[in-house]
């Protein structure tokens, strides 16, 4: 039986002022003292100082949503991982299906992303999910498996002892429709088996997440699925009386 220690992480996404992202991160750190979840918050990127300083020493730790494929250089309008890590984050989340639907990140692109985080000492937040047409498609599997093995197939399958997996269906992302526990626990265990073709033990350990319109009330039985180790939370995670709630179904 493996340890795994759930997460859950909130993507605040492009949202919020100086001022209310501070009183969103103090809101969250009063009530995450008893978390025995790890409680992950990531702020927009410029924002991430301001809310390292008014974390203190709170349980909670920081991530980014985003950052540039390359280590430094001519990349106009990026941010690196590595000046990201100098502000204190721990994970970046990487190939979330706005980015991959929006700014056009590849397969490609999301494999040399989690390399450059990991090179950086930092820990990706892999994203992966299916739309509605290929579920309806039945290309579930194939869709999750194409994502996964992309960047199996560049970092090497070592490098998922240092990463999260986030199964996010498209579908479920800001629509208020999430999928069932069910639903839910058949990809994560497809996900694990189909690493474990290669490491058995990789496998066990890995965190997959599941994000898609979890809320306070629905979060309790989808982490109680055996292969759902925590969450990944968009507009639940801009309130600290939703956020919080969610941290402890997972504690
Ligand atoms: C997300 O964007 O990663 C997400 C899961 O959003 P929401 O919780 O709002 O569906």
């Amino acid at each position: 039986m493996s340890s795994r220690q759930k997460i859950v992480a909130g993507n605040w996404k492009l949202n919020g002022t100086i001022e209310s992202v501070v009183a969103l991160a103090k809101g969250i750190a009063e009530g995450a003292g008893g978390l025995s979840c790890e409680a992950v918050i990531c702020p927009v990127s410029l924002h991430i100082n301001d809310v390292r300083q008014a974390l203190g020493s709170a349980n909670l730790t920081l991530g980014a949503q985003n950052c540039s494929a390359a280590p430094s250089g001519a990349f106009t309008g990026e941010v690196s991982a590595g000046m990201l890590a100098e502000y204190g984050c721990r994970y970046i989340i990487v190939g979330h299906s706005e980015r991959r639907a929006l700014f056009g990140e590849t397969n490609a692109t999301v494999a040399l992303k989690c390399e450059t985080v990991q090179t950086a000492g930092l820990t990706p937040i892999l994203c992966v999910g299916e739309t509605l047409d290929e579920r309806e498609a039945d290309k579930v599997d194939a869709v999750i498996g194409a994502q996964l093995d992309a960047v199996v197939d560049h970092c090497g399958i070592d490098a998922f002892q240092n990463m999260v997996v986030a199964y996010e269906p498209v579908w479920a992302i800001g629509t208020g429709k999430t999928a069932s526990p069910a639903q839910a626990q058949a990809v994560h265990k497809m996900v694990r088996e189909r690493l474990a073709r290669q490491s058995n033990s990789i496998a066990d350990e890995l965190r997959i997440l599941y994000g898609g319109s979890v809320k306070p009330d629905n979060a309790e039985t989808l982490f109680a699925e055996a292969d759902i180790d925590g969450g990944l939370i968009g507009g639940a995670s801009l309130e600290a009386a939703s956020f919080l709630p969610i941290c402890l179904a997972a504690s």
